[in-house]
């Protein structure tokens, strides 16, 4: 049986667009892979009527209603009342985690004021849920067919108080779903589908999704038979051809360091319209120093010169912005910062134009023992679009050398 969930996350600092819903979408993946679908998911502020409204129309949409946030001990923390009045239930002081409270404040010194004794108020019925990592713990509720819980809003609280919700969830509905996704560069979103629908036919009970962003669009197959998507992937894959960088978990900084690894290969980089973007992704894995020598962030047009070693004449002749800068500049540092390649990115961000050069012109090279090679871009976008395109454009130049 598919379970339909609701999730609801709770608390003004979501509307107010101070914390992003992470919540929401790490819920969506999890449920997503014990079989859950989420059929709707909402934010409400602190506001007790409205939350238990909220509730109460979850609880006649979904089998399941999952809602994060507001069972701390402020009074802006509504959400054990909202669920008590949701499904028509008293609050009811459980002395057990009154005691436990009361032990926790003790053993730090701390008083422990009125508010902080609602969190040992439970709606009637409801199962405690264990939070090994923080004070709140959560909350199981059955309203006539349907299951409600009540977890933490700290992202980590959350992770661990839904760990044994996720199992009994897996359990209840029976049907895991999979997925498989291929991740690709250098291609649009519209030229990845035109060769993904012309290569498969996607069978009853797959999806077939797109997720594109940041210059990277994955192709996304989930169903509940595993067997019938790896073969989908596998053939999307070889129709993609070298635009394919990854699979499934993978992250293109991760990729390229391992290719490098293999090779016992290093890179330095000379980056200008990116202010050290480039470096900054190529040193996030732990274990980079293996593999990344360092950046050199040559903004300024005479530094690419002192820097990384762009002979003068070509610089004064072609200009910051160019393919053959772009492809000295890769040249230069692999040799000044003696790494294996030299990777390299100079280009206009905007919002003005550069010496005649249109914003989104943007050159990439990479510099290797035998070969330079150079790519030249026009990317859309405003100025911070233009900088994040491109590291994956720079980083996936770097990849189709290094992988084999
Ligand atoms: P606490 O015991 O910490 O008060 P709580 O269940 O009452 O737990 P909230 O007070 O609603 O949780 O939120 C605490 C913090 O958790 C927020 O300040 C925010 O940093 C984080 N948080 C809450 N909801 C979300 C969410 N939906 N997505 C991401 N982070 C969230």
């Amino acid at each position: 049986m598919t379970l339909r969930a609701a999730v609801v996350a709770v608390g003004d600092e979501l509307l107010l667009g101070d914390t992003i819903n992470t919540n929401a979408a790490w819920l969506g993946t999890e449920l997503a892979a014990v079989g859950v679908e989420v059929v709707v998911s909402v934010m409400v502020g602190d506001d007790l009527p409205r939350l238990a409204v909220v509730l109460a129309r979850a609880l006649e949409d979904a089998d399941v209603v999952l809602v994060t946030g507001g069972l701390g001990s402020t009074t802006d923390d509504i959400t054990r009342e909202a669920v008590a009045a949701a499904a028509g239930v008293p609050l009811d002081r459980v002395p057990v985690l009154e005691g436990q409270l009361r032990e926790r404040y003790a053993a730090y010194g701390a008083t422990l004021t009125g508010p902080v004794l609602r969190q040992a108020d439970v709606p009637r019925d409801a199962t405690v849920l264990p939070n090994p990592v923080g004070t709140a713990p959560g909350l199981r509720l059955e309203v006539g067919e349907r299951l409600l819980y009540a977890l933490p809003g700290p992202p980590h609280e959350l992770a661990a108080v839904a760990a044994p919700v996720l199992d009994e969830l897996r359990e209840r509905s029976g049907s895991v779903l999979h997925t498989r996704t291929v991740h690709t560069a250098g291609l649009g979103e519209p030229s990845v589908a035109e060769i993904v629908e012309r290569t498969v036919q996607v069978p009853p009970g797959v999806a077939l999704a797109y997720l594109a962003g940041g210059g990277i669009v994955r192709v996304r197959f989930t169903g509940p038979d595993d067997a019938l998507l790896r073969p989908l992937a596998d053939s999307v894959a070889a129709a993609l051809g070298d635009a394919v960088w990854g699979r499934d978990d993978d992250r293109l900084d991760e990729v390229v360091h391992q290719a490098l690894a293999a090779r016992e290969a290093t890179v330095a980089v000379a980056e200008s319209l990116t202010g050290g973007l480039i470096g900054s992704t190529l040193s996030r894995m732990p274990g980079s120093s293996r593999t990344f020598r360092g950046a050199a962030v040559v903004y300024a047009t005479d530094l690419k010169h002192t820097l990384a070693g762009v002979p003068a004449p070509l610089l004064a002749a072609a200009g910051p912005v160019a393919a053959e800068t772009a492809s000295a500049l890769a040249s230069g540092i692999r040799e000044r910062l003696g790494a294996t390649y030299g990777l390299a990115a100079t280009g206009v961000a905007g919002p003005d134009e550069q010496d005649g050069n249109p914003v989104g012109t943007v050159y990439v090279a990479v510099a290797g023992p035998n070969e330079t090679d150079v790519r030249a871009l026009r990317l859309p976008g405003d100025r911070e679009r233009i900088r994040l395109l491109t590291v994956t454009a720079a980083l996936d130049l770097l990849r189709r050398h290094v992988t084999p």
